[in-house]
């Protein structure tokens, strides 16, 4: 069997367990070990004199390998060109979008560095799998080193269509950098149309069935791979949770009330600011809700370094302020906001207890929360998810009530309508979604891209054997 190398930007400690683990992480430890391989990211450290080599560690059969990259590089990489220019272009933010191009080369920098670091460690027959947008170069950087091996990409986050794509500057330098993967997974159809309609349009490539591309001389496949959670681990669980005592104390706090929750890292993408305005619009237009439903946002601080995020804090403090003094009364305050995260348990109790789901991203590669809120539900008395149209989940989930997080008005009659669903409904709404969550877990995603990629142990013996 193919040895699997796993590159991306964080690696998940070895001793950090499983519970506490996210599902991606978790996943990717069970292939690694199935395969035995190395993991490959960076160090979390920055040094003026970063050395060459990276630091090894060994757990089970699985080598850790971690880079320490120089300060300055890190920044132009991380917070410049990952998150400062790719970010808010995959999510269609142009108005949050900068380009520098001292950013795009220290990007270029930190993937050279990287290939550089991986290749004394690399074996020809190798499966390397590279995970996300702060690493789109790596392939190129490992083929001018003479990586012949099998290469596969992953894009976490939407992949935008061209007239977006086109206001990069370096757009057509990224993609032949693609072209140097074998395979490049995305997480809808319509991200691997956008890039398809792309380089037909703009590359002067050819596409061939089942996503074959040939471009400048090399061929390669794109292809959706919608990312899932891992089912089992919530269901159980959200089971044990209704004996938790997470679940009592929340049940008192509620005071037989309902409970309608969002969980979003504290990012513009995650339309925070037209969730909780939703949530004022439902309050004002539909009195009856007053007193009788509250709304907890579970907004963990990210990237908090950046203007951008600090602006959007503010905002959020604001809006939910608004809200609460607008409408609290002496037993009830609305919307509870927490700038705090939660491990997957106490996420699992809230879940469950909530009757709405409220995930509603201006645009989002996936969404996790969305699969995660479904696995968590009471089969016989499921909550209804209110899901924006713009998360690539809402091609998976149909029993979803869809909303345009643009339109305040009609997601707070959404809300409204989702509070009064009856009860068959709810369940079958649920039911749809359920066979999505559990027939396409992290484990599937995991393995098609493996298989796809040409890494499965069936297949290194047929051509072994051959
Ligand atoms: N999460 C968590 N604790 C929190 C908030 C979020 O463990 O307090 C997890 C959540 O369960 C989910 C992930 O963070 O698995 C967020 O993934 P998602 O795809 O929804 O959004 P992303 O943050 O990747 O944009």
């Amino acid at each position: 069997m193919a040895r699997l190398v796993i590159v991306s930007n964080r690696v998940a400690s070895p001793k950090e367990r499983a519970a506490k683990a996210g599902g991606l992480a978790v996943a990717l430890r069970e292939a690694l070990g199935k395969r035995g391989g190395l993991w490959f990211g960076w160090s979390g450290e920055t040094s003026a004199d970063a050395p060459a080599k990276p630091k090894m560690m060994r757990s089970g059969p699985i080598s850790y390998a971690l880079q320490t990259l120089d300060t300055e590089d890190q920044r132009a990489h991380y917070a410049g060109y990952a998150n400062g220019t790719l970010w808010p272009l995959c999510h269609y933010r142009l108005g949050l979008f900068a380009f520098r191009r001292s950013d795009w080369e220290g990007y270029r920098r930190v993937n050279a560095t990287f290939a550089r670091s991986l290749m004394p460690l690399l074996k020809p027959d190798d499966v390397v799998w590279v995970h996300d947008y702060h690493f789109i170069p790596l392939a190129s950087e490992l083929r001018a080193l003479g990586f012949e091996g099998r290469i596969g990409y992953f894009h976490h986050i939407p992949w935008p269509t061209p007239e977006v794509f086109y206001s990069l500057p370096s757009h057509a330098a990224l993609v032949q950098d693609l072209g140097q993967y074998d395979l490049v997974g995305l997480q809808t159809e319509h991200d691997v149309r956008a890039l398809l309609t792309y380089i037909s349009a703009e590359a002067r490539g050819w596409i061939g069935p089942g996503g074959v591309v040939g471009l400048h001389n090399r061929r390669f496949r794109v292809a959706a791979y919608p990312i899932g959670i891992d089912a089992e681990a919530f269901v159980t669980d959200a089971k044990a949770a209704e004996r938790s005592k997470d679940r009592k104390r929340l049940l008192a706090s509620l005071a037989g009330r309902s409970l309608a929750v969002g969980v979003d890292r504290l990012d513009y993408s995650k339309g925070l600011p037209n969730k909780f305005n939703a949530f004022d619009n439902l309050l004002e237009r539909y009195p009856e809700h007053r007193s009788r439903v509250t709304m907890m946002q579970i907004a963990p601080v990210s990237r908090g370094e950046v203007a951008e995020y600090q602006q959007l804090r503010r905002e959020l403090e604001e809006l939910a302020g608004h809200v609460n003094g607008r409408y609290a009364e002496f037993d009830w305050v609305p919307l509870r906001y927490l700038n705090k995260p939660f491990p997957r348990a106490t996420l699992a109790a809230i879940y469950r207890t909530a009757k709405l789901g409220l995930v509603t991203p201006l645009r989002d590669g996936m969404n996790l929360v969305a699969k995660e809120y479904i696995a968590a539900q009471d089969p016989e008395d499921p909550g209804v998810l209110v899901l924006s149209r713009f998360a690539g989940a809402a091609d998976e989930l149909p029993g979803a009530v869809t909303v345009n997080p643009y339109d305040i008005e009609g997601m707070a009659d959404v809300m409204n309508r989702a509070l009064l669903m009856p009860i068959e409904e709810r369940r079958e709404r649920w039911r749809a979604n359920m066979d999505n969550v559990v027939s396409n877990t992290i484990h599937d995603w995991c393995e098609r891209f493996l298989e796809d990629l040409g890494a499965r142990e069936d297949r290194a013996e047929e051509s072994s054997g051959s």
